[in-house]
């Protein structure tokens, strides 16, 4: 018996491994053809101000529905694609259509990051170009980054400098749940603290996590930071949050990441005209 149930982990092992293997191979040999066939796209959640009560911008995420596995998850996707060194390319990919979709819309637009990206000096000057490009202005575009030691080292922090002179917003996403520490909060040139959903969720059952995020929300404002929190899925917890004075909400009670035609539909009349009178064709010169 003993050996039939080493024999059966061994194999599930042997199984796992394979198909994990496997699956990371077709990833990268599919990615492309699937950015070239629209498989891979960009939703865009909305981000509440809880001061103006508007919706004044998204985050864009990433999305790729397979022909035949389906819905593939982003964050498992974009590490297959870290892995393999062709992060650069999605980066690069997210952030033209983040720019290009929202420039005429005049509201903000966060892109996520990838650490991998940082400290080789590849987005300065194609980011320039982007917003000159599309005409938006440096301060509506935001770059979530999560906490990891890369971003403190040398020059990952001298090309955050740089893009925050360029006047675009640098967010720490996920915030708590990675190796952030006091020092980081002083050296980084962030303007905007993203509190982690698995903290947000827990703010009225948990009363640590209440009084994590109540001073967490004292200490970013203190360092004129502004605050938002991730994974709002209800009215509660909204006011919860706005009675400890978050700046910005972003959750499924607010809105899903949904293409970008789904969620223009959804914004007041005002934007949505403006946007056809000024169409979306880009500013080449
Ligand atoms: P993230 O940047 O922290 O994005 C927030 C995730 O939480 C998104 O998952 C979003 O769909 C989900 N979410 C938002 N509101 C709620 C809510 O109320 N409840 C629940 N349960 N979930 C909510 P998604 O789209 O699956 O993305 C997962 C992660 O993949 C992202 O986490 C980000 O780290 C990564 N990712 C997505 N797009 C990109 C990209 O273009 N580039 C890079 N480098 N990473 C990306
Ligand atoms: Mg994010
Ligand atoms: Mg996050
Ligand atoms: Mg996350």
């Amino acid at each position: 018996a003993t050996n039939a149930i080493n024999r059966g982990i061994l194999w599930e092992r042997y199984e796992t491994d394979e198909d994990e293997v496997f699956w990371k191979l077709s990833i990268l040999n599919e990615f492309e053809q699937a950015l070239g066939r629209g498989d891979v796209w960009v939703a865009y959640q909305p981000k509440l101000d809880l001061h103006s009560n508007a919706i004044t911008g998204a985050e864009a995420l990433i999305r790729w529905i397979h022909p035949d596995r389906g819905f593939i998850r982003p964050d498992r996707f974009v590490r297959a694609i870290e892995d393999a060194g062709r992060i650069d390319k999605l980066t690069l990919y997210v952030l033209e259509r983040a720019i290009a979709d929202f420039a005429p819309l005049g509201l903000s637009v966060a892109v996520n990051l990838s650490m991998r990206m940082l400290g080789k000096n590849k987005l300065e000057a194609p980011l320039r170009d982007l917003l000159e490009t599309y005409g938006m202005p440096a301060e509506k575009l935001t770059l979530e980054i999560t906490e990891s030691a890369t971003m403190t080292d040398d020059q990952g922090m001298a090309e955050l400098e740089s893009l925050r002179a360029l006047g675009i917003l640098i967010s720490i996403d996920d915030y708590g749940t990675g190796q952030s520490t006091l020092s980081y909060l002083k050296r980084l040139p962030a303007s905007e603290l993203k509190i982690d959903q698995s903290f947000v969720r827990q703010v009225l059952t948990s009363r640590s996590d209440a009084v994590l995020i109540n001073s967490t929300i004292k200490l970013a404002h203190e360092l004129d930071m502004r605050v938002v929190a991730e994974g709002v899925e209800d009215q509660q917890v909204l006011d919860a949050l706005a009675g400890m004075e978050c700046d910005i909400i972003q959750g499924y009670h607010v809105g899903r990441p949904v293409p970008l035609a789904e969620f223009v539909s959804k914004l007041p009349h005002k934007i949505t005209s403006a946007t056809v009178a000024k169409t979306a064709a880009p500013r080449r010169s």
